[in-house]
């Protein structure tokens, strides 16, 4: 089989490679989870207004109890188990939700190489799937847990359903989120070049949800400085969502339009290079970060194709990644004044 995290080919005996088991579970033995998703439900209606995580999508906390079983937690959890929701839906294809959150984290860590929460599958009692992620606000510093205070961009940017509407998580911009990642992160130059990739992750596996709570920053106790948390809540919702309305949940620029966007309406590189610009990140990184992209398209694309996706969603995941990269990210118009000029067209040999 493979393993419920990286997606390596692993004996069946188990269903973690060590590398996985060490870093998702702390070695701890993982066996199929005691309970399945009708007492996962029972659980969620009876603990609704004590969970402190977040979110439309049905979770529950869960941590190892004293005999190393992974229970279902009222408080101090470790992990975060997201089932495939419950609505009977077919049209929404729901069935493939934690396979599809599961590929997408994994795209983010092992082929963009970006600081990614720790995430696998796991099984519920009757081998049904879920999607399982590591809480990034606790971490083991020098022998001892230590909880790091977390702010998402909604916070630290000010925006409330009680401001602005219930839309309201969608109603800033990327070039917003970076200005407050080079205002509170002392260490931004590399925060900002990562937030950028994850932008055009975003882009590239058609994620419509990474909104303004979907990015945070971090503060562990002792520590003055914010550091910008682990990529997380990554989803390829079109798959979900057939008629969604925007290609990214929040505007590229706060209100700078590009000539190809004026004339396409969706981003396309011209956008994307302004954007580097705009955030100061040099013209050789962006060759470099376009050209990193050119490069691991097939990468994806085998990744997918060993995950745990339906054949109908890999086939489908596969598309729309193609059609991303190679018909919107890198479409330009011969007449536009910006391939000319441009140094990263010139760079990509276009
Ligand atoms: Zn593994």
């Amino acid at each position: 089989m493979r393993c419920y995290g990286c997606l390596k080919e692993i004996s069946s005996k188990s269903q973690y490679c060590p590398t996985c088991k060490k870093n998702i579970f702390d070695n701890i033995d993982i066996k199929p989870l005691s309970f399945d998703k009708e007492e996962f439900y029972t659980f969620r209606a009876q603990n609704t207004d004590r969970m402190s995580i977040s979110g439309v999508q049905d979770k529950i906390s869960l941590k190892f109890s004293d005999n190393n079983i992974l229970e279902p937690a009222k408080a101090n959890g470790r992990y975060i188990l997201k089932p495939v929701p419950r609505s009977h839906d077919v049209a929404s294809k729901l069935g493939d939700m934690p396979a599809n959150e599961h590929i997408s984290m994994q795209i983010s860590k092992q082929i963009f190489k970006l600081n990614t929460a720790e995430n696998c599958l796991v099984e519920f009692k009757d081998g049904e799937l879920a999607y399982l992620t590591k809480r990034f606000d606790y971490q083991k510093i020098e022998g001892i847990v230590k909880k790091a205070e977390q702010e998402d961009f909604a916070s630290i940017l000010g925006y409330t359903e009680e401001l602005q509407d219930k839309n309201y998580k969608y109603e800033s911009s990327y070039e917003d989120i970076a200005e407050g990642i080079k205002k509170y992160v002392s260490a931004s130059v590399p925060a900002i070049e990562e937030f950028y990739k994850r932008i055009i992750l975003n882009y590239l596996i058609s994620n419509g949800d990474a909104h303004l709570k979907n990015f945070s920053l971090l503060r562990y106790p002792n520590r003055d400085d914010y550091i910008l948390s682990p990529n997380y809540d990554l989803l390829f919702t079109s798959y979900h969502l057939k008629d969604e309305p925007a290609i990214t949940a929040l505007e590229l620029f706060s209100e700078y339009e590009t000539t190809a966007y004026g004339a396409m309406g969706y981003y396309t590189l011209e956008d994307f290079e302004v954007f580097g610009k705009m955030l100061n990140i040099p013209n050789k990184r962006l060759v470099k970060i376009f050209k990193d992209i050119m490069n691991i398209e097939p990468e994806v694309y085998e990744l997918v194709s060993h995950s745990y996706l339906s054949d109908e969603a890999k086939e489908a995941y596969i598309r729309s990644y193609e059609q991303r990269l190679k018909k919107s990210l890198l479409y330009y118009i011969d007449s536009y004044k910006f391939k000319k000029e441009s140094i990263l067209v010139n760079g990509l040999s276009l």
